[in-house]
């Protein structure tokens, strides 16, 4: 079994808090996603399970062995850095080949072969690293990563480096790779769109901290908190006061559904959410009129900027949009704002 636990775990550089308290369970065979903005501590987290960094405090289990002063390459983790980290002076079957360095095999020859093939590089075993492109290297040290079978694989940002289009491909195949070997894998990426794409559940992390951890539709649909909101995604977020069935932003009401969740008393602070794409000019309820001020043609949709008494909305359509400067009334579903 290859859960994986962190409990407590925290990490200081000096003054600086790297990571804070951090609770994490991922479950054999998933595909568990850290997210966050630059500096929050995903490396450092990824860097703590592979044995790189000691936490000053907290626990750190492998399918509940403990493994604090267990070195590195004792620990049966595979890791995908950024910057590819391929040896120049080896062969693409080399530099596989060196993955087996601590964890000989009977036949290493017909191993690379296999690992070649599982990241469709067949062939390629004699070519330099340089030969390659930036997505064929990558499935390089994936394969490199995966030759001596570890129980867990940690890729750290693995696609920065690609294009956009590329980007895409690669995480398709990882996840495909992922799937077929049903190994444990902790991805770490600042996008938050590749994570909601790949992961079987994410973390979202802030300032050292994780804000929440579910599948991509909870984070995505049941924001826990402000952050995790505003992050995950577009929202609109409007500060006011909690009354009966809703929300009172300055004079306008607003009713949502599922209040209960929310657990908070009438008369105090509330942050309503509501998604771009959920402002819609047709809605029956929660209309309030804005004036037009932006709009940028997506192809499937626009996003348009209006302004709402000096505040910001962004609202989502795939209809025709009024032209900038006029007036339009938008509103939204119950069902579709949200309390924090
Ligand atoms: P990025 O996406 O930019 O890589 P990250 O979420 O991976 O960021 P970490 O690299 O884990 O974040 O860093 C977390 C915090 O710890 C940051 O504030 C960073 O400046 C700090 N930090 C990380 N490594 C060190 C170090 N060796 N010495 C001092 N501070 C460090």
């Amino acid at each position: 079994m290859a859960e994986l636990t962190l409990e407590g775990v925290s990490v200081s550089y000096g003054d600086a808090v790297a990571l804070s308290d951090v609770h994490l369970d991922v479950a054999d065979g998933e595909f568990f996603t850290l997210v966050g903005p630059s500096g929050c501590g995903k490396t450092t987290t990824l860097r703590s399970i592979a044995g790189f960094e000691t936490p000053d405090t907290g626990e750190l289990r492998f399918g509940g062995r403990e493994m604090t002063g267990v070195p590195p390459e004792e620990r049966d983790v595979g890791v995908v850095f950024q910057n590819y980290a391929l040896f120049p002076h080896m062969s693409v079957a080399e530099n596989i080949g060196y993955g087996l360095r601590f964890h000989p095999v009977d036949d290493p020859e017909a191993r690379v072969a296999e690992l070649l093939s599982l990241v469709d590089l067949d062939g390629f075993g004699d070519r330099d690293p340089t030969e390659l492109s930036g997505g064929q290297q990558q499935r390089v040290s994936l394969a490199r990563a995966l030759a001596p079978e570890p129980d867990v694989l940690l890729l750290d940002e693995p696609m920065s480096a690609l294009d956009a289009r590329l980007r895409e491909e690669l995480r398709r195949e990882v996840r495909r790779i992922q799937t077929d070997l049903g190994i444990t894998t902790v991805y770490v990426t600042h996008d938050q769109e590749e994570a909601l794409a790949v992961s079987d559940r994410v973390a979202v992390m802030h300032d050292g901290r994780v804000e929440q951890v579910g599948t991509p539709r909870e984070v995505y649909h049941e924001p826990a908190s402000r952050f995790v909101a505003s992050f995950v995604g577009e929202n609109n977020l409007f500060d006011g006061e909690r009354v009966d069935g809703g929300v009172r932003v300055d004079g306008t009401t607003f009713t949502v559904d599922g209040l209960d969740a929310a657990g908070r008393d009438t008369g105090g602070h509330a942050t309503l959410c509501v998604r771009p794409e959920h402002l819609r000019r047709d809605a029956a309820e929660n209309r309030f009129a804005l004036t037009v001020e932006q709009s940028e043609f997506l192809g499937e949709a626009t996003r348009v900027h209006c302004d709402w008494d000096g505040r910001t909305v962004v609202w989502r359509t795939d209809r025709r949009v009024p032209e900038r400067g006029a007036a339009v009334t938008l509103g939204f579903a119950p069902e579709h704002g949200r309390l924090l």
